[in-house]
């Protein structure tokens, strides 16, 4: 299976492409992970990312297609790969459109997860992941349990330095300008499934499945 899942910062790509990875083995590729592990790794590519990333920016295409170009060439995405945040715009698009003919691959499907705008703040700002594991949660909508567990288990619940008030509603801006161009290029390509990413991770997940045949 090979899908590009698309939508607006918060409407659970992360979430939807974790689940994934992890019941079917298939590797979730998100650029955003790669850029902030390379900010934290203090590598030039990282010094050079922040300030975008900081802002709510898109990180400049060469940074970009670089990482991606490095980590389609892995072997573990032989089976194929869950791209999250990734094309973000029409340049991308056509870029990976030409990563994948080289290696001899081609996409399934573009996944549009598609989420009420006035959703998207509030799962936003209450986003935290897990230091230990990764694992995204939120304040207002995970489970007690599972949040309890985190510190039980001496992980701490870190806030991205992106998930702000001021940084959010440029993200979303950028989305809107840039990335939701994309949707009509795949409607194009026969490429679009769109799922309705409200409701629980766990109702998102059995849409998304038929969305891409199970
Ligand atoms: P995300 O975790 O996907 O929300 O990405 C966080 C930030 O990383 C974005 O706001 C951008 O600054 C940068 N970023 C992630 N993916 C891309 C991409 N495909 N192109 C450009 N910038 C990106």
């Amino acid at each position: 299976m090979r899908i590009v899942l698309l939508g607006a910062p918060g409407s659970g790509k992360g979430t939807q492409a974790q689940k994934l990875m992890a019941e079917r083995d298939i590797p979730q590729i998100s650029t955003g992970d790669l850029l902030r592990a390379a900010v934290a790794s203090g590598s030039a590519l990282g010094k050079r990312a922040r300030a975008a990333m900081d802002a709510g920016e898109l990180v400049s295409d060469d940074i970009v297609l670089g990482i991606i170009r490095e980590r389609l060439g892995q072997p573990d995405t032989g089976n194929g790969f869950i791209l999250d945040g990734f094309p973000r715009n029409s340049a991308q698009a056509e870029a990976l459109e030409a990563v994948l003919a080289d290696i001899g691959q081609q996409l399934d499907a573009a996944v549009l997860m598609d989420v009420d705008p006035d959703v998207l703040m509030k799962r936003l700002v209450g986003r935290r992941t897990c230091s230990k594991t990764g694992k995204l949660l939120n304040i207002y909508f995970s489970p007690k349990s599972e949040l309890d567990a985190v510190i039980a288990e001496g992980g701490e619940l870190i806030q991205r330095a992106d998930d702000n008030e001021a940084t959010i509603g440029n993200r979303l801006e950028v989305y809107r300008a840039q990335t939701e161009p994309l949707i009509e290029f795949y409607r194009g390509r026969g490429l679009l499934r769109t799922v309705n990413a409200e409701g629980s991770i766990d109702d998102v997940y059995a849409r998304l499945l038929s969305a891409v045949g199970g």
